[in-house]
Formats: structure tokens, C-alpha cells, sequence
């Protein structure tokens, strides 16, 4: 049978911990490490493990077996110090993924110099995301086709209106794809090239959600 996946999240603040009690619903095994006695004990019964430690610690690192761990998560707060130098142990000690969650850019740099995995920045990233869906006034609706893919309506604005869709060259530009057209009560389905947009008209593109964010920002 093939092994659990073992997780460590050191740091048991609102975004390691949110990790951790996820990881537990996902039913993996996840040690939670933390320096605070009743953080530790809030995950007492939600991970696997839950231990009062200091990461900045090599020899405690060493003796939790953290280097069995198939990926560590660092969410230690507002510690750069402390989340730098724990980042920098598990890597001397051959952890094979580490994940970080940087505070800031400078962090960031310093967290990539030293060979951590990946690093997150859950408050910008989230922060961009919801600024994203709130400023969009293009895209009406959508439709998830996979994980990756969608189908979405955009109404028509200053750039696109009085262009032919040859003109708008958004397959090559973008690689994506006007399926039809919304137009009044009409459909203008597998629209021809020289079909001019009219204000008040509605696209169905269907591409990459990468290449239909990236359309939808220039549209906005
Ligand atoms: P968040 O912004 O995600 O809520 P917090 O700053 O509240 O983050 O939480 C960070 C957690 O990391 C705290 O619970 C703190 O006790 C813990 N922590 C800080 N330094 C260490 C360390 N050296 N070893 C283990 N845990 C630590």
C-alpha cells in the first residue's frame, strides 16, 4: 500500500493552522509544531501530532525526525529571523519540500537565496484575487469546464467595439476563443472573422483561465 503523505507545519497562527486542520480533513498525517503551549494544545486533537517546539532549534528539529517528512510548512508570522533560520535548518537537514510563507518581498528574496520550495504570500495573493473578481466589470458570467479551463461571457467595451474579430487577433494575441456572439436576441455562433462587434454585444470565449484572466485585465 502506498504511504501516507507526512506534513509538518511549524507555526500555528491563522494560516498554518488553517493548513494543518485542512491537511487533517484531507486525512493526512500533519504534525503541528509551535512554540505557544495553547496553540499547541488547539491542535491537539486535529493533527496527528502537536508538539511545543522552537524551530530556530536544530537538535529539536533533529530529534522530532523532521527530515522523514515529506514537505514542511513554515507559517511563522511576523518572525523573519526566526522563520529564515528555520527554513535554513530544515534545508541543511535534507528536507526534500519546504514551503514558506513570506511577509514581504525582502523575505522573499532571502527565502529563495536559500533554496526554500515554494513560497506564499497568502494575504497579497488573496488580496490581488478578490480586487481581481470586484474590478472586473467585463465578464458577466462563466462556466467551468476543468480545473484550468472556462467558458465565459464578456460584454462588449471601447476595445473590442467597431473591431472585427480578425482585427482583434485575440486567438494569437491570447489563444483563446469567440465561440458566438450574444447578439440582442441572436446568436452568432462560430462568428466569421470580419463580423464586427456592435456595443451592447456579449462574447463567449472559451480558452486557458491563465489566457482569460490575462484578456479579461487588458479589457479592464
Ligand atoms: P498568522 O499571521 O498566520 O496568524 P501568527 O504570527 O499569528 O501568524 O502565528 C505565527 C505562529 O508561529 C505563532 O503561533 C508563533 O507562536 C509561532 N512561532 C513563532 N516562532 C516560532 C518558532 N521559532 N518555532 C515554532 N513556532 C513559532
Amino acid at each position: 500500500m502506498k504511504k501516507k503523505k507526512e506534513f509538518a507545519v511549524i507555526g500555528l497562527g491563522r494560516f498554518g493552522g488553517s493548513i494543518c486542520r485542512e491537511l487533517s480533513n484531507l486525512g493526512m498525517e500533519v504534525m503541528a509544531i509551535d512554540t505557544d503551549e495553547d496553540r499547541v494544545n488547539e491542535f491537539a486533537n486535529i493533527a496527528s501530532h502537536a508538539v511545543i517546539a522552537d524551530s530556530t532549534d536544530e537538535m529539536v528539529l533533529k530529534s522530532l525526525g523532521i527530515r522523514n517528512f515529506d514537505h514542511v510548512i513554515v507559517a511563522i508570522g511576523d518572525n523573519l529571523q526566526a522563520s529564515i533560520l528555520t527554513t535554513l535548518i530544515l534545508k541543511e537537514l535534507g528536507v526534500k519540500n519546504i514551503t514558506v510563507k513570506a511577509q514581504n518581498d525582502h523575505h522573499e528574496k532571502v527565502l529563495r537565496k536559500i533554496g526554500a520550495d515554494q513560497i506564499v504570500h497568502p494575504e497579497r495573493d488573496m488580496g490581488v484575487r478578490i480586487a481581481n473578481n470586484i474590478a472586473s466589470n467585463s465578464v458577466l458570467d462563466y462556466l467551468e469546464l476543468s480545473d484550468e479551463h472556462s467558458i465565459v461571457e464578456i460584454i462588449a467595451n471601447d476595445k473590442l467595439i467597431g473591431h472585427t474579430i480578425i482585427d482583434l487577433d485575440i486567438r494569437a494575441k491570447y489563444g483563446i476563443n469567440i465561440v458566438a456572439i450574444k447578439r440582442g436576441k441572436e446568436i452568432i455562433v462560430s462568428p466569421r472573422a470580419n463580423e464586427i462587434i456592435k456595443e451592447e454585444d456579449i462574447l463567449i470565449v472559451i480558452g486557458a483561465d491563465v489566457d482569460l484572466d490575462r484578456y479579461e485585465n487588458y479589457l479592464s
